[in-house]
């Protein structure tokens, strides 16, 4: 495409626009849209509302497993016969402790997961509880993942200092049957009416890679634009043993940007996190992902491992990106992973692996 192209883009972006439906498609679908310039494109949105600032998350998994929904991709969910450690709702005292080590990791938000279909009164009395400690302990942003939820208890959590409510859609309306039975796309968009209502934040986004059409992505970028949520994580897929949902797709690191410099020209003020699946499906490409989105999470998801953390970081500054943080910068400092000048040899076991 002509430069022109790109420059329409960003044009229509920042002068708060809707891309159209066919540029959308374009950006995912056609080799006639190259990379390097659609990522310039994104990157001159993600700098107008966030400069080279990167935001880290970690996430906490405060409950994991026994879940009575059967999401399709989800390892916790009650179909699932992937062997997880399972566990209740953690002490205060075991959250409190890991609070305070995102608060020094430099995590700028610490993300409390639970899994259920939503909480009980009484769950979510102690959630609010929770909240409260950890605010009242730590300068740190407080983001929970609790399930389905009602007005009464969005306002009682955000009474409690709460910053923002994550609740994903996932994937489009139509898709919703093919990866979940137990609850409907208009069950997650009432949980986020509900906590919108309650004045709080929302954080919401997708899994690419579930078997949807271009056209599903499209529709759930277009939708987070109209609720305004504050937030996008967009998870690639991985599938992991024992879950219903098989691999349906294979994604490409050109496609898992594409749809990351998509989520940004729809919503170019809002925080876009490359989230779960980054390392897997990105590869070589990590590093690019950084131009679309302004933000991730460090220190892995909520059963899969992710890269070390000092890789994380270290990647971060070589692109030249600042960790936004209220932590103690200082504490940031990637460790290098091999002394100055220093090159470590292989080891003979390395050289000659078939040696007799
Ligand atoms: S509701 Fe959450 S924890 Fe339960 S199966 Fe679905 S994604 Fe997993």
């Amino acid at each position: 495409m002509k430069p022109t192209y790109y420059s329409e883009l960003v044009s229509t972006s920042l002068d708060g626009k809707l891309i159209s439906d066919t540029f959308c498609e374009e950006i995912l679908s056609s080799s006639e849209v190259e990379l390097l310039p659609l990522l310039d494109a994104a990157y001159q949105i993600r700098k107008t509302y966030f400069q080279n600032t990167v935001q880290l998350h970690i996430l906490n998994n405060a409950q994991n497993g026994k879940c009575p929904e059967d999401c399709f991709y989800c390892v916790q969910a009650k179909s699932a016969t992937t062997d997880i450690d399972t566990y209740s709702l953690k002490p205060m005292s075991e959250i409190l402790a890991e609070a305070k080590r995102a608060y020094q990791s430099g995590a700028y938000r610490y993300c409390i997961v639970m899994s259920g279909r939503g909480p009980t009164p009484k769950r979510v009395a102690q959630l609010a509880n929770l909240i409260e400690a950890v605010k009242s302990k730590y300068p740190i942003e407080v983001c929970l993942s609790v399930g389905l939820i009602d007005e009464p208890a969005a306002r009682t959590l955000k009474a409690a200092g709460l910053d923002r409510l994550n609740h994903n859609l996932n994937t489009s309306e139509s898709h919703y049957p093919m990866i979940c039975s137990t609850h409907t796309y208009q069950d997650r968009m009432d949980t986020l009416i509900a906590a919108q209502a309650a004045g709080l934040a929302c954080c919401s986004g997708v899994i690419v890679g579930m078997g949807e059409e271009n056209a599903d992505l499209i529709r759930v970028a277009k939708e987070l634009r109209k609720l305004e949520v504050a937030s996008i994580p967009v998870n690639f897929f991985l599938p992991i043993d024992g879950t219903q949902l098989k691999e349906t797709s294979s994604l490409t690191p050109d496609y898992c940007l594409r749809v990351l410099c998509l989520f940004r020209l729809v919503n170019p003020s809002a925080e876009i996190r490359v989230a779960a699946g980054r390392e897997h499906h990105l590869r070589g490409m990590e590093v690019m992902s950084l131009y679309p989105a302004n933000s991730m999470f460090i220190d892995g998801y909520l059963n899969a491992m992710g890269k070390e953390s000092a890789r994380t970081l270290q990647m971060i500054e070589d692109a030249g990106f600042t960790i936004e943080t209220n932590g103690d910068i200082s504490e940031l400092s990637p460790q290098p992973q091999v002394e100055k000048g220093k090159v470590l040899l292989k080891e003979l076991e390395v050289l000659r692996p078939r040696m007799e």
